[in-house]
């Protein structure tokens, strides 16, 4: 039996989604809105039999790029999605047992000249000064005291909040469906059992579902999860195994009842073997412990997520398995991976979802002609590499930069081989304070900076142009640069009390 509605549609391209997760949703909302019903035809092909991952609650700050490119109003995303605020990560036992430091998403400190902060940084700890760069960002100073408002724009220090949002990720999914379909997306429920190729090229042609329906299409997006369906199962695309790198393998999750105080950020534990999450929404925290089933059983695993949650839990903690990495190509024939099946990176940084919107808005700028160009599918994968390798450096650096010895997973981690562009941008940073970044990806020097110095490692050195600073004009600046932050972050209001004032 065909299914007319797609297959009838005449010349113009025909998308078909295959996914109704996070990614699925996500993609067929943007494409669907952006293309104002004139790029292509949008179907979407999903299985509550399958469901999806469910997961995926924390994210950065590019995720309100995402929600302006769909003309989401926040406020309504906020009451509709149980939506937090949150200003980054505070990371807890993760240099050592007993410390804490703050991945802040604003800016630390300030450029004196043309010379970056970190630099003065290193010359003040060199001259003997002991502190901490959070007093020198608003964000971290803000978190600390649980407060929080939009940032106004008005040039002073709170303009500089920068935040992006905890959300129930099926909420999400269901706020984007509703956006899809008011934009024309076709939603076909139905489990997908085959997929028929052209013998000649490999294209993909259609998908035959359990009930015998045939869905044909031109080009397919993949947002099947972790099985690739398409890009995986039928075009074997391959997969770079990072595991030897990023070892957690498994997490164990459950939600339990919303903390007080809300917090506007997530928090990282790190256990003996892996480390654990806490999300606040406004309606319950979300909690899982990632781990490396090579170092930890299940049952122990769910046994330190349950004692430390913080509130009661809702539900029995559920499990799932998976290997870190990333499919060697994103884009194969008329298969474009988004989500899960393009590859997995574990959720310590929050990238998954913002991978899942950089794979779209790249494939808008890689749109395809109906000859399907192979330039356009090389320049996709090249620049879905730069952006997944970078991800992948800065979650191992976590790791790496590890000074515990107490357990055999952190004992692994603290001496593993990385890859060498990760020890290269270290020697950097700890020769004279350098950041080395590659054109293109995610994570800029504040992000790069606050997990070094929060793990403990010392620039020997900094740049010598700083030197053209007078140290007693660069001493004042950091004095009054964190007298400001602290003046202003409490005039802030509490998390808890600007979320109630949006929800009112
Ligand atoms: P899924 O949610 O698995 O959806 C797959 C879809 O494909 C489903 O609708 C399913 O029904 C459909 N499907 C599959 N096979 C078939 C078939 N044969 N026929 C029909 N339909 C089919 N990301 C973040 O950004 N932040 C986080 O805090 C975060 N935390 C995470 C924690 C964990 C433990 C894990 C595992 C992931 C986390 N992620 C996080 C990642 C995030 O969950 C995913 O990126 C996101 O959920 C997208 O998943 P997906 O849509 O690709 O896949």
């Amino acid at each position: 039996m065909r299914d007319q509605g797609v297959s009838g549609a005449g010349k113009r391209l025909r998308v078909v989604i295959v996914g109704g997760g996070t990614a699925g949703w996500m993609s067929a909302a943007l494409l669907a809105h952006i293309g104002r019903g004139r790029l292509a035809d949008f179907t979407l092909v999903e299985s509550e039999d399958i469901g999806t991952i469910g997961v995926g609650e924390a994210t950065i700050p590019a995720i309100k790029r995402f929600n302006r490119l769909l003309d989401i109003n926040e406020r309504d995303f906020i009451r509709q999605t149980q939506a937090s605020f949150k200003l980054g990560i505070e990371f807890v036992n993760w240099g050592r047992d007993g410390t804490r430091y703050f991945h802040p998403f604003g800016p630390i400190g300030e450029p004196l000249g043309r010379t970056g902060f970190e630099h003065f940084l290193a010359r003040r700890r060199l001259a003997g000064h002991v502190e901490s760069f959070e007093d020198y960002a608003i964000n971290c100073v803000a978190a600390k005291l649980n407060r929080f408002r939009t940032p106004p724009r008005d040039g002073s220090v709170l303009s500089h909040l920068s935040y992006a949002y905890h959300f129930d990720a099926s909420l999400y999914a269901a706020f984007l469906r509703r956006h899809a379909e008011a934009n024309g997306v076709r939603r076909i429920e139905g489990k997908i059992t085959r997929v028929g190729q052209n013998p000649e090229s490999g294209f993909i042609e259609s998908l035959t579902l359990a009930d015998g329906r045939e869905v044909r299409g031109d080009f397919f997006i993949d947002c099947s999860g972790l099985s690739g369906l398409l890009i995986e199962k039928t075009l074997n695309s391959g997969y770079d195994d990072w595991s030897h790198f990023l070892p957690c393998d498994r997490a164990t999750f459950v939600p339990s009842e919303r903390v007080e105080p809300l917090t506007p950020y997530t928090r990282s534990t790190a256990h003996s073997a892996g480390w654990q999450w806490r999300i606040p929404l406004q309606h319950r925290t979300g909690n899982g412990h990632v781990f490396s089933s090579g170092f930890m059983a299940d049952d122990v695993a769910a046994d330190i997520l349950i004692r430390t949650l913080d509130s009661p839990p809702l539900a029995e903690p559920k499990f799932l398995r998976f290997k870190t990495g990333r499919r060697r190509l994103s884009w194969n024939r008329n298969v474009v991976a988004i989500g899960l099946s393009g590859g997995f990176l574990e959720p310590l940084e929050s990238t998954s979802i913002h991978l899942i919107q950089s794979g779209l808005v790249k494939l808008l700028d890689y749109w395809p002609e109906p000859d399907f160009n192979p330039l356009l599918s090389e320049q996709y994968n090249r620049a879905m590499a730069t952006q997944y390798e970078g991800i992948r450096d800065f979650i191992i650096l976590h790791y790496k930069a590890t000074e515990r010895e107490d357990s055999e997973f952190w004992r692994y981690c603290r001496h593993m081989a990385v890859p060498d562009s990760l020890t290269y941008r270290l020697d950097h940073f700890r020769a004279a304070s350098r950041i080395v970044l590659t054109p293109g990806e995610l994570f800029q020097p504040t992000s790069w900076l606050a997990v070094m110095l929060g793990q403990n490692i010392v620039p020997q050195g900094y740049d010598p142009v700083a030197d053209i600073v007078d140290p007693v004009r660069a001493d004042a600046e950091f004095d009054a640069l964190r007298a400001t932050i602290d003046r202003a972050a409490q005039t802030l209001p509490t998390h808890a009390a600007f979320l109630e004032g949006l929800r009112a």
